[in-house]
């Protein structure tokens, strides 16, 4: 039996970090995923990479009126998705090639096949039994499905099968109205598809502040994005003409027909196949890897991290978490995440926030100060062509010190970065201001907050 000093099951954003950093300090290391396609997760395959590469394209045919506007005279026909398609392929082909170069050059093996525990120190893959010092799960998540609204993968869809769509619908029904849910709101709104979004609660990406929430709204309406709030899928009908779906909006029974469903309602943990009860690896009664603050499972040689685990489900929480495990995998130390995460929608305008939110704060009641900046004032976010949006902090009412920040409108994506330093570092918010931003750009958003 080979015998391995870590062995790291799965080769998502999470899985392929760890390996790196494990193989670096000079253990031997195996990293298994269910096939060579499948190195870069999620994250590469059908998650950010994928999507922000199809986000890419819709923006810029949102663009070419401006472009006019600006001198700058095309002829734009529209979105031709068999071209984007093969060009994401080509461009997931490239960062795959890159992971691996790297996976090489730092000596970790791998192995491909579905792997499962057979006991707290060995795994098996394909019927090969692999012995392991630690181990750690990275197997990250799966589509949500909703009882109501099986998915037929041509008709009514996940977020998975957008990306192998070779034909444009007319009209799309999104259920779901998180991160993925708004994000694809975007862009079939953008390449000229009818957009219906059904928001189970009362806002879209219910985990940010109302303002925020509300400003996405405007925006999505301006564009002609149909936004039912309080809604529920009853029942759902499959026919040759499309989707007839039964929804329960605002209390009301409601009968709505699209040539596709797009069904973005979250995501769960994976575990199929990985039997982690035969090493003693515990789940929570959601279906998540149980670990503790330091990432280790009910087995402290095994660590769970990422997606699998109830922590932020992006993939720069995975890179951080695999950071931390193995560090204390080297280590023998319990290290915690201490760190801010910043959380990002990649609508338009953008999103992203980071640290305390101003309904936490008023959930608390704790005191807290909110400054706000309108781009409005901000010279190139005219340039660029969007001068929607705000940018706020929450500031502790007695020292001044930032507790946190939200962001809506051009590039929020980036200047949120400058918020989670200064959320770290505990900057003031005076402090923070007199900084001195490089003009004309949109970071100097924040000289007006
Ligand atoms: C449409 C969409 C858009 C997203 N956009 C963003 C974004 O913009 N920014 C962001 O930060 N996050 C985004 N995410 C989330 C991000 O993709 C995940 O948070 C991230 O991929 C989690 O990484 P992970 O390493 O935990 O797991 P994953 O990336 O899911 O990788 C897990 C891997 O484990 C393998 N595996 C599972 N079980 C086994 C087994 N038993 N044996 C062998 N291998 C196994 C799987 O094949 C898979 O390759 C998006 C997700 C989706 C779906």
């Amino acid at each position: 039996m080979k015998q391995y000093d870590a062995v790291v099951i799965g080769a998502g954003p999470g899985g392929y970090e760890a390996a790196l950093e494990l193989a670096d300090s000079g253990l031997k290391v195996l990293l298994v995923d269910r096939n060579k396609e499948r190195i870069g997760g999620t994250c590469l395959n059908e998650g950010c990479i994928t999507s922000k590469s199809y986000l890419q394209s819709a923006q810029y045919l949102s663009k070419a009126s401006f472009f006019s506007d600006c001198g700058v005279m095309m002829d734009v026909k529209g979105l031709d998705i068999k071209r984007l398609r093969e060009k994401t392929i080509a461009l997931k082909d490239e960062i795959r090639s890159g992971v691996l170069w790297l996976l090489e050059q730092a000596g970790v093996e791998t192995l491909y096949g579905l792997a499962s525990f057979v006991d707290a120190n060995t795994i098996e893959v394909s019927n090969e039994k692999i012995g392991f010092g630690k181990c750690i799960i990275a197997t990250g998540s799966q589509v949500r499905e909703l009882p109501h609204l099986p998915l037929d993968k041509t008709k009514i869809i996940s977020s998975k099968e957008v990306f192998e769509l070779e034909e444009l619908p007319a009209s799309i029904i999104i259920v779901g109205g998180g991160p993925i849910g708004c994000e694809f709101a975007t862009f079939f709104n953008a390449i000229g598809v009818e957009v219906t979004q059904l928001v189970r609660g009362e806002q879209l990406l219910s985990s940010e502040d109302e303002d925020v929430s509300k400003a996405l709204l405007r925006a999505f309406k301006k564009r002609n994005i149909k936004v039912m709030t309080s809604a529920i899928v009853q029942k759902a009908e499959v026919d040759e003409k499309g989707v007839r779906l039964l929804v329960e909006a605002e209390m009301q029974e409601q009968s709505l027909q699209s040539d596709l469903v797009l069904c973005a309602t979250g995501r769960t943990p994976y575990v199929e196949g990985l039997f982690p009860e035969k090493a003693g690896v515990e789940l929570d009664e959601k279906g998540f890897i149980k670990v503790n603050a330091a990432f280790q499972t009910a087995q402290k040689h095994i660590y769970a991290i990422g997606d699998c685990i109830d922590t932020y489900a992006f993939a720069h929480t995975a890179y951080a978490e695999a950071k931390i495990a193995t560090r204390n995998i080297i280590s023998g130390k319990a290290s915690t995440n201490t760190h801010i995460t910043p959380s990002t929608t990649f609508t338009d305008p953008a999103i992203a926030s980071c640290g305390l939110k101003e309904k936490e704060a008023a959930a608390q009641g704790r005191a807290i100060e909110v400054k706000k900046a309108v781009y409005k004032v901000n010279a190139k976010a005219k340039i660029l062509g969007d001068d929607s949006g705000f940018a706020k902090i929450i500031v502790c009412g007695d020292s001044g010190v930032i507790l946190g920040a939200s962001i809506i409108g051009m590039d929020a994506t980036e200047i949120i970065h400058e918020m989670v330093i200064a959320i770290e570092k505990k900057i003031t918010a005076n402090e923070l201001k007199e900084m001195i931003h490089a003009h004309p750009t949109v970071s100097e958003i924040i000289r007006y907050l």
